[in-house]
């Protein structure tokens, strides 16, 4: 049943409204490829039984003409998306086996639009990470290899098991979240294409909290279109999620395939940084070629305050994480270590539970969130955030969007940056201003590198103008044709 897993999604929906084949046929041969491709440990948790009963009754609806807009379609979720009654644990140990008694609002509109749910995908643990090295399940395995080489290498993260399952034709897309690119960054390694929208587009209801001023739920897909497809159903007002943004979410997929011409696309300087390998400066050339002979006019921009963005996100993201994992004391969630009176069982519990990075990030946050530091840190990186906004007003004066890489290299080792804390963070150094700014970015594959693994491109919009982003992934799409994947060895 190769055939029916290898299917876009919009190709997909179609076979299914045309009766070509049922949501249990599609949804067996991608049940039959989630447990064949375990050594990729892409799931953490496969629910075969809820997906061939969700399969069935979408197969009813089809029948009797009540067809959702993604009825019958098999996804994939991020174990950061709250599910109800389905084990959600964020891949932290101290979530343990805690089974949530709701459902987010995000996955819950994916299924009232008629999706039907996989399981729940592996990410770094409370989505602190670049690569999934931290994940308590152990690393996702990037499906794609270098050519020639079977070294293991990340596909990413946070977002690791999202993409690297929509690489491997696994799902036919994935819920993600992005807080400092953990959707842009995974989908550049993966070559598939992520969108992480406006802040406030998605609910943030029932998605495990890591930096709740910056974190942003979107889809990782196949397609432009695919993306487009999904986003549609994630996005909208939640009364239940007070940054939600109470306005009418636009038809996405009606953008993919419109002219670009006449656009502005800016180009700014400032993302041109030392040891960039030359091959993503000479695909980020590529991109500004194909953008320019689909009739858009290319303007050079600066964002002078993007040398900082890198510093300002790691103490806010921090700060906010601090707070956030307050939570996890022993006595709701999860795992509970006893210990001789409260404070020490507050305190075993969190030293048993949390990964090394994650108590990084909460000793960065407290450090910088307390009194003495919380000007020169904390206020200091709210005054940088604000700029770092303020240059991005400026530059969409002048342009409807911007043109950068995604990330600063191909996928790497597995292992590699993992004793190197700095190294990690400088993976972000493309995407973090985004969440700052809280705009919408978007990842589409662009090319390979000398060693035949993709490389994304990213598009940066105006805040609510997703839809531009789409028209100009689709071009860039298109212009690209990037049709690689990778050699099946799982
Ligand atoms: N890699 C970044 C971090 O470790 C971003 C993660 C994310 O977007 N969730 O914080």
């Amino acid at each position: 049943m190769s055939a029916l897993t290898s299917l876009t999604l919009k190709a997909a929906l179609k076979g299914l409204a045309d009766k070509s084949f049922s949501s249990l046929e599609l949804t067996r041969a991608h049940v039959d490829a989630v447990e064949a491709a375990r050594p990729l440990n892409a799931f953490v948790l496969e629910t075969p039984e809820k997906a061939l009963e969700m399969a069935a009754a979408a197969d009813r609806r089809i029948a009797a003409g009540e067809a959702g807009p993604l009825e019958g379609a098999p996804l994939g979720i991020k174990d950061l998306f709250c599910t109800e009654g389905v084990r959600t644990t964020a891949c932290s140990d101290i979530l343990g086996n805690f089974v949530p008694t709701y459902e987010s609002t995000v996955t819950s509109q994916l299924w009232r639009d008629g999706a039907v749910m996989l399981g729940k995908l592996n990410l770094d643990q409370f989505a602190m990470g670049s690569s999934n090295e931290t994940s308590a399940f152990g690393p996702v395995v990037n499906p794609w290899r270098a050519e020639g080489s079977n070294r293991q290498l990340t596909p990413g993260g946070s977002s690791g098991g999202s993409a690297a399952s929509v690489a491997a034709d696994l799902c036919l897309g994935a819920t993600a979240t992005d807080t400092g690119g953990s959707i842009r960054q995974p989908a550049a390694f993966t070559g598939t294409v992520g969108i992480k929208p406006t802040y406030g587009r998605c609910s943030r209801w029932g998605v495990v909290a890591f930096a709740s001023s910056l974190d942003q739920a979107g889809p990782i897909a196949k397609t432009v279109e695919d993306a487009a497809i999904l986003l549609k159903s994630m996005s909208g007002h939640d009364p239940k999620d007070s940054t939600s943004l109470d306005i009418e979410v636009p038809d996405y997929p009606s953008f993919v395939g419109k002219s670009v011409k006449g656009l502005k696309i800016g180009i700014p300087k400032e993302y041109r940084v030392d040891n960039m390998p030359p091959e993503i400066e000479a695909l980020w050339q590529k991109g500004i070629a194909w953008l320019k002979e689909a009739g858009c006019e290319i303007v050079e921009v600066s964002l002078p305050h993007t040398k900082y963005a890198l510093p300002a996100y790691y103490i806010v993201a921090p700060a906010e994480a601090s707070s956030n994992l307050a939570r996890y004391d022993g006595m709701r969630f999860g795992l509970r270590v006893e210990g001789a009176n409260l404070t020490e069982t507050y305190e075993k519990t969190r030293a048993a539970g949390f990964g090394a990075e994650v108590k990084r990030r909460i000793l960065i946050g407290t450090y910088v969130l307390s009194h003495g530091y919380y000007d020169a840190y904390y206020v200091k990186a709210l005054k940088v955030r604000r700029r770092i906004a303020d240059d991005f007003d400026q530059a969409f004066q002048k342009v409807d969007a911007l043109l950068t890489p995604t990330a600063p290299s191909a996928a790497f080792g597995l292992g590699e940056n993992a004793d190197d804390p700095v190294a990690m963070y400088l993976n972000d150094i493309f995407t973090v201003t985004v969440n700052l700014a809280g705009l919408p970015g978007m990842s589409i594959p662009a090319g390979v590198d000398h060693n035949g693994l993709p490389l994304g491109l990213q598009l940066i919009g105006r805040a609510l103008d997703e839809g531009t982003l789409f028209s100009l992934g689709g071009a860039i799409e298109k212009a690209a044709d990037f049709k690689a994947k990778p050699a099946k060895w799982w």
